[in-house]
C-alpha cells in the first residue's frame, strides 16, 4: 500500500507520526501524541524468531540473558515491587516473558504460586526442569486460552514490552487472563524523557530489532489504558534502589552533557548520530489494575 492511502500511524493512539531513526534496513518512527517511538514496517515473525535463536547461539548459555548474579538481584528488587504495590495480596501470578524463570523462583520460594509464560525452549526447559518452576512455551497471545479468562490475580512483565512487535495485542490478552481488579506490572525503557531529548535517539534502546518500541511514559500509560487497565501509575525514573537511581541519573547526565558537547563542537547534527547507540539510557516501571467494569 502506497503512503498515501496507508499512512503510518501510532500503534497506541493512531495519531500521526514523524521519521526518527534508521538501524540497518529498519525504521523507526514517534507518535507526534504521546511520544512513543515505534519500528515499521515490522520485521515479521520468522525474522524475529531467527534473529533471536542467533542471538542466544552467538551469546552461548551463560552469556547475554543469563547474568544470573545480575538478574537475580534486578528480580529481588522487583518482587519486592509487586509486594508492596499489591500489600502482600499477589494471590497467583503469571510472569510474562519469563526466561529461565529467576524471577519466578524468588516468587515460589516466599510461597507464591505462580507460573511462567515464554517463548525460548531452553528458558522453558531450564524453569521447568532445573528450578522447578511452571512455565509453558508461547506468547500470552498464543496461550490465553490456555490459561483462561480470569484465571490470575497478577501479571509481570519485565524486559518485554520493548521486545514485541504487537504489544497491544499483548496487552489485551493479559487483561484477559488477569481477574478484574488485578495488577499489572511492567518494565522497559524510557524514551522521550529528559535524555532522550537532550539527545534524540542516541540512547541504547533505539536499536531494532533488539527493541522495536521504545516507549514513553506517556505513551506506556496510554497503552495499558486503552487495554482495560486503570489506575496507571508510571514511574520514569526506575532503579533497583534509590542509590542506583542516582547513580543512573548522575551517569546518564554527564554522558549526555558530554556527548552534547562533542556534537556541538564537532557540528554533528543529528543524521550521523542516528546510527550510533551508547549505554545509558532510562528505565522505568509502571502498575495499574484491569478493570472492574468494562
Ligand atoms: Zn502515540
Amino acid at each position: 500500500m502506497s503512503k498515501t492511502t496507508s499512512p503510518v500511524r501510532c500503534p497506541i493512539d493512531q495519531s500521526p507520526v514523524v521519521p526518527g531513526y534508521i538501524a540497518g534496513n529498519l525504521r523507526m518512527y514517534r507518535c507526534t501524541s504521546c511520544g512513543t517511538a515505534f519500528t515499521h514496517p515490522m520485521p515479521d515473525n520468522a525474522f524475529l524468531q531467527k534473529y533471536y535463536t542467533e542471538f542466544h547461539t552467538g551469546e552461548g548459555e551463560d552469556a547475554g540473558y543469563s547474568q544470573e548474579a545480575k538478574m537475580v538481584r534486578k528480580h529481588g528488587a522487583q518482587y519486592r515491587l509487586v509486594k508492596s504495590t499489591t500489600g502482600g495480596k499477589i494471590g497467583r501470578m503469571l510472569d510474562v516473558g519469563c526466561g529461565k524463570g529467576f524471577f519466578l523462583e524468588i516468587a515460589m520460594r516466599d510461597g507464591v504460586i505462580c507460573e511462567g509464560a515464554e517463548l525460548s525452549d531452553t528458558g522453558v526447559d531450564y524453569a521447568n526442569t532445573k528450578l522447578g518452576v511452571k512455565a509453558a512455551h508461547g506468547t500470552i497471545e498464543s496461550l490465553k486460552d490456555h490459561f483462561g479468562p480470569e484465571s490470575f490475580d497478577t501479571v509481570t512483565m519485565w524486559g518485554v514490552i520493548e521486545h514485541l512487535p504487537y504489544p497491544m495485542d499483548t496487552l489485551r490478552a493479559i487483561n484477559y487472563v488477569l481477574k478484574p481488579g488485578g495488577w499489572l506490572f511492567i518494565q522497559t525503557g524510557a524514551g522521550n524523557d529528559w535524555i532522550d531529548r537532550l539527545l534524540p535517539g542516541v540512547n541504547q534502546w533505539y536499536d531494532p530489532p533488539m527493541h522495536l518500541f521504545v516507549f514513553s511514559p506517556a505513551g506506556l500509560q496510554g497503552a495499558m489504558e486503552r487495554a482495560g487497565f486503570e489506575g496507571v501509575d508510571v514511574d520514569s525514573w526506575y532503579d533497583i534502589s534509590t542509590s542506583r537511581r542516582w547513580i543512573r541519573l548522575i551517569r546518564n547526565g554527564a554522558s549526555a552533557i558530554a556527548l552534547r558537547t562533542i556534537a556541538e563542537l564537532l557540528r554533528l547534527k543529528t543524521p550521523g548520530f542516528q546510527q550510533t547507540r551508547f549505554p545509558f539510557a532510562s528505565e522505568m516501571s509502571a502498575a495499574g489494575r484491569k478493570a472492574r467494569s468494562a
